[in-house]
């Protein structure tokens, strides 16, 4: 919902204004999921409001949940039909949130299940914040904790090329008047649509920013993912350094280990002679994660190699995690999102 609609509604129909504080206790502090719920409003206000308000921009078609961990999926249908898949995980002791950008992508990475399926469209800036509020009322509905900590733009899309509306929702996220979500627990992953960093640092500079590498060699990373032809890792290298000289934050590569392919020594030495060659690389860290099975070359790949390929990283004096994608028994990892008909119960 966009809640401004509520204010301007509310004023226009000459109701008492202390119902806007109302409505915002019943929506973002109760977390009700319905009109009907939100008993600390008069019943011919809570009517007026569900004859023209919905409080989600979408319909919720099903949620599953993993059984080998704390992760939850939900399928959501679009007012034009369109649908995407949405993500929470307890990956410690708080819930994170994986949200969507796009329905679909139109990058068509090799690896990644969503750029299989093609680009459908953008997500308005409601639809991406409407996710958040979704799950908010799930931890609400079954007693799983008080709230959302963290909210990573890890789901379908790249959320650079839908920059204004990614923006707008951070700002709504974040605002203290609603789910009130601190910029530095948000964070933004790109496939590196590099021309963007700079606004992100100068509109939101205290957003982590993640970047996919997954290759530090052009011919190599542009076979698995074609942006690169359009950003190479020059171009991306140089707006690092200003994103990085402008922030001073920390900057995230993601480093997804595929098996055979970009694994072997001479792969350890290019990451690191690339990090090693920005400036200021202290404030890089690299995340490894384990690919996920999903299209074409991305199957499963065992702990053990991500773990050499961390050592040897370490040994380049980079500095390194592994990180643990939950949720792949219901394909709910990184890049396995594709909100595909057979998801439905
Ligand atoms: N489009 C953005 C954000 C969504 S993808 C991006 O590409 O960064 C989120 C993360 O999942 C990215 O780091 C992406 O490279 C990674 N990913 C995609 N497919 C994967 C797979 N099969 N296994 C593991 N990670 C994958
Ligand atoms: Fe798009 Fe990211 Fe998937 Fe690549 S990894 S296809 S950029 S969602």
């Amino acid at each position: 919902m966009i809640f401004d609609n509520i204010k301007k509604f509310i004023k226009e129909n000459d109701l008492p204004l202390y119902r806007i504080a109302q409505v915002r206790e019943a929506v973002y502090h109760k977390g009700v999921s319905s009109w009907e719920e939100a008993v600390n409003l008069p019943a011919d206000l809570r009517e007026k409001l569900k004859k023209n308000f919905k409080i989600l921009s979408f319909d919720v078609i099903t949620v599953q949940s993993s059984k080998l961990d704390l992760v939850f999926k939900a399928l959501l249908r679009l007012n034009d039909g369109n649908r995407i898949e949405t993500v929470l995980m307890k990956p410690g002791k708080t819930w994170s949130v994986c949200v969507s950008s796009q329905a679909g992508c139109p990058l068509g990475c090799a690896f990644c299940a969503t750029g299989k399926m093609g680009f459908k469209r953008h997500l308005t800036d409601e639809e991406i914040s409407d996710q958040v509020l979704f799950w908010y009322q799930f931890l609400r509905k079954h007693n799983l904790g008080e709230r959302v900590s963290n909210i990573v733009f890890m789901g379908m899309g790249e959320p650079l090329l839908n920059y204004v509306n990614v923006v707008k929702a951070i700002e709504t996220l974040s605002c203290a008047d609603y789910l009130n979500i601190g910029q530095r627990h948000i964070s933004v992953s790109t496939s590196g649509i590099a021309d963007k960093f700079f606004n992100l640092a100068q509109d939101l500079p205290q957003v982590n920013l993640a970047l996919s590498l997954h290759n530090a060699d052009d011919e190599e990373r542009t076979r698995l993912m074609p942006v690169n032809r359009k950003y190479n890792l020059e171009t991306v290298k140089e707006k690092l350094e200003e994103y990085i000289a402008r922030t001073g934050r920390e900057v995230f590569i993601e480093y997804t280990v595929i098996e055979g392919e970009n694994n072997s020594p001479a792969h350890v030495r290019k990451l690191g002679k690339w990090i090693n060659s920005i400036k200021d690389n202290y404030l890089l860290h690299v995340n490894l994660i384990a690919c996920n099975p999903a299209v074409g070359k991305a199957v499963a790949t065992d702990e053990s190699t991500v773990k050499k390929f961390a050592s040897a990283l370490k040994a380049m004096n980079i500095n390194v995690s592994i990180r643990k994608s939950l949720g792949s028994d219901i394909s709910a990892a990184c890049g396995q999102l594709a909100a595909k008909e057979k998801n439905k119960k």
